[in-house]
């Protein structure tokens, strides 16, 4: 087994990974990232919440996100927010920063949530956006003509049923937008019935594909008798491409553009995790990419970890890796990153090795969708002020982050990426002074 000697080990590779390793490495450390992919992140909208709706019997929707997190906080003061409010603003910049410095801008709006179209045809609250999906915000009050524009083949976005859906929709949100809706047929990928996101996206990045667009778009608002304010697009313009195609298209249509959110499995979920790995690799940042954490064990004032590196089945092992550091951060995310797992009825944090105890059915609310939210959503690793684990055999080496910590529910607070930033730049920052 081979041997990797670093300050700071950090375990993930989804959003509070990401910030927890710039963090550390600002602090001057050597840092390590260890991960298979990027959890959770990977697949998500690509935008920041972080205190969208306060949950409750009738939850709120809060457009101040500061003001968000205390009403949380009022409510239940073991929320996660009460250990890592204070970092908020450097873990939401460095998150940012990395961003934008490969490739992904973002944009916020002086601490304000904001509502943007999603593919559901519904609106999403949103404290950050990428720049990519500024433009289609709701502005309450404001006249507006907006197109919706459909892909023949691309099956996962229906624009005539989201154009009627954001008619309606935007009345909730004092929107007085007028949506149209028109779908066009690209025929440079060829003859097949239907294609993926993924692949159109693919598509667009070429300059065929592009050029097409750009020629449908542009010969579509030329033929149309009416202008329109604002263009909007399922979120699949390119993978490497999308500020550059968002720009030209402007320019051909003489309008405001933008792609609706994403839902789960998204191109933007990957564009946003692969610009932030750009930019923590030009940093000098130590990325084991493609590989896992088996064991982790606190030993002689050192945190050990035992790592699997590249492509494992029955017939691969992977190459043994083991990595010594100082101190270690785990971000290994919740139900959907990996970090924690439920086997039958019982939840454990699955590094850790440390059972959360059993479920049973009183503890579950039968709407999926629960305004309070479901129980089991809270659990996770509890840490000290420090976001040290609580665990003594870590003695105080070992820092958690992100979804895998206890005491929060980023889905129906809409607090995912705000959390995982808030709490990875302290984790990493008290990891770096171990
Ligand atoms: C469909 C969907 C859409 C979402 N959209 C948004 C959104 O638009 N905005 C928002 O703010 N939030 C969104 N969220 C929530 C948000 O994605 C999460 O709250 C946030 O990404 C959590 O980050 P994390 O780094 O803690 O966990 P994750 O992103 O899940 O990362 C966990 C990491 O740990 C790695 N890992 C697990 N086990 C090991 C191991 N043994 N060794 C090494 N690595 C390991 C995983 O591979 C992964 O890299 C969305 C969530 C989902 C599911």
């Amino acid at each position: 087994m081979s041997g990797i000697k670093s300050d700071v080990l950090v375990i993930g590779g989804g959003t509070a990974a990401c910030v927890a390793a710039a963090s550390a490495m600002e602090a001057g450390k050597k840092v390590t990232m260890v991960f298979p992919n990027g959890g959770s992140s990977e697949i998500s909208g690509g935008a920041i919440d972080i205190l969208g709706v306060i949950p409750g019997e009738k939850p709120e929707i809060c457009e101040d996100y500061q003001e968000g997190i205390e009403a949380v906080l009022k409510e239940a003061p073991d929320h996660v927010y009460g250990k890592c409010k204070d970092s908020l603003e450097s873990g939401v910049k460095t998150l940012v920063d990395l961003a934008e410095a490969g490739g992904y801008p973002m944009k916020g709006f002086d601490g304000k949530n904001v509502w943007v179209p999603n593919m559901l045809g519904t609106f999403a609250v949103n404290a950050y956006v990428p720049e990519a999906m500024a433009d289609g915000i709701v502005e309450p009050g404001k006249e507006a003509r907006i197109l919706v524009v459909g892909i023949k083949g691309n099956v996962t976005f229906n624009a005539k049923a989201a154009a009627m859906s954001y008619q309606k929709y935007q009345e909730k949100l004092g929107g007085k937008a007028t949506y149209f809706s028109t779908e066009i047929h690209l025929t440079g990928w060829g003859d097949r019935r239907k294609i993926s996101d993924g692949e159109l996206a693919d598509y667009l990045d070429t300059t065929e594909g592009k050029e097409e667009l750009l020629t449908l778009i542009k010969t579509f608002c030329m033929n149309n008798r009416y202008a329109f304010d604002t263009i909007l697009f399922p979120p699949v313009l390119g993978y490497l491409k999308t500020q550059s195609i968002v720009a030209e298209l402007k320019e051909v249509c003489g309008c405001k553009i933008a792609e609706v959110q994403a839902l789960g499995n998204s191109v933007v979920g990957y564009r946003f995790t692969r610009a932030i790995y750009r930019a923590l690799e030009v940093k000098g940042i130590q990325m084991l990419k493609g590989s896992k954490v088996a064991k982790i064990e606190a030993v002689d004032q050192k945190v050990k970890a035992d790592c699997v590196v590249g492509l494992t089945d029955q017939l691969h092992p992977g190459e043994g890796v083991e990595i010594e550091a100082a101190a270690a951060v785990l971000a290994t995310g919740g139900y959907i990153g990996g970090g924690i797992k439920a086997r039958k009825t019982e939840v454990w944090i699955e590094l850790l090795d440390q059972n959360l105890g059993t479920l049973t059915t009183d503890q579950l609310t039968r709407d999926a969708i629960a305004p309070k939210g479901q129980q089991f959503m809270q659990l996770g690793v509890e840490v000290n002020e420090d976001l040290s684990v609580k665990e003594e055999t870590w003695k105080g080496r070992l820092f958690a982050c992100g979804d895998v910590l206890a005491g929060h529910n980023f889905a129906n607070e809409r607090s995912g990426a705000g959390i995982a930033a808030a709490s990875a730049y302290l984790a990493g920052k008290h990891a770096a002074a171990v």
